[in-house]
């Protein structure tokens, strides 16, 4: 039988191969008091530069793509609200179609982090997953570069406080020194994808519209393969 892969050199071999690639789009918040560090978080994830971030007011995103495994690219949108906190809370629209979140609090002032538990419900009241469970969200200490106060001293409590409030996990971070920022993203992004992974498995036919993840696969909707976390 004719195939008209017979038909292409190599190189056009592994275009079509290529094409195999599933890609996903995920929607990631930055949320959290003004100068915990989000925007440096940002930049340091995805430009690799530390700089004193200057204030800007509005919504901004940056795009990090990961070539997550072989056959899956992810383009993980983040968006920093900006200097918008300094208002309160976030529109709806802020958090629309959003999978996973951070909340930043800084780790030399107890006051951002009494206020973390302000932006979890925000989150939880304004976005859910199809399934009505809250988005993935992890909590950030940032700025572990510099001397702590409060709570984050102990492990073992705020092991306790983020299991309490419903968040997935924490990490230390320092967007100065660039630590624990990869391994946070990594994280998440695994966890949002496992989440993606066990309603799938759990859809009943009807459905094939509805997308969890924002996914754009190369074949379409149809594509039903899983992720590999
Ligand atoms: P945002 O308002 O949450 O976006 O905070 P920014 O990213 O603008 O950071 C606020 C201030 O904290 C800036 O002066 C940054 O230089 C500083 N900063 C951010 N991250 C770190 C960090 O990891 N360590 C230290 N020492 N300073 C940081
Ligand atoms: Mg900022």
């Amino acid at each position: 039988m004719f195939n008209s892969r017979d038909k292409l050199e190599p190189d056009k071999f592994m275009l079509l191969d290529t094409l195999n690639e599933r890609e996903i789009n995920l929607k990631v918040l930055l949320l959290g008091e003004t100068s915990v560090g989000k925007t440096c978080i940002i930049r340091r994830y995805v430009y690799q530069f530390f700089q004193d971030a200057y204030s800007t007011i509005g919504v901004d995103f940056a795009l990090k793509v990961l070539n997550w495994d072989a056959d899956t690219l992810i383009r993980l949108q983040l968006w920093d609200i900006a200097g918008q906190e300094r208002f309160g809370n976030m529109t709806r629209v802020y958090y629309k179609e959003a999978v996973g979140a951070f909340v930043v609090f800084d780790v030399t002032r107890a006051s951002t982090f009494e206020l973390v538990t302000k932006w979890k419900n925000d989150l939880d009241s304004k976005v859910q997953l199809p399934d009505g469970s809250p988005v993935p969200c992890v909590l950030l200490a940032n700025k572990c570069d510099q001397a702590k106060e409060g709570l984050v001293n102990s492990t073992t409590q705020m092991d306790d406080f983020c299991k309490e409030k419903g968040f997935i996990g924490w990490f230390e971070t320092s967007a100065k020194e660039n630590i624990n920022i990869d391994e946070a993203a990594r994280f998440l992004v695994t966890k949002i994808l496992e989440k993606d992974k066990a309603l799938k498995l759990g859809e009943q036919e009807g459905d094939p519209d509805r997308i969890v993840v924002n996914g754009n696969s190369a074949h379409g909707k149809e594509d039903k393969k899983s992720a590999c976390c």
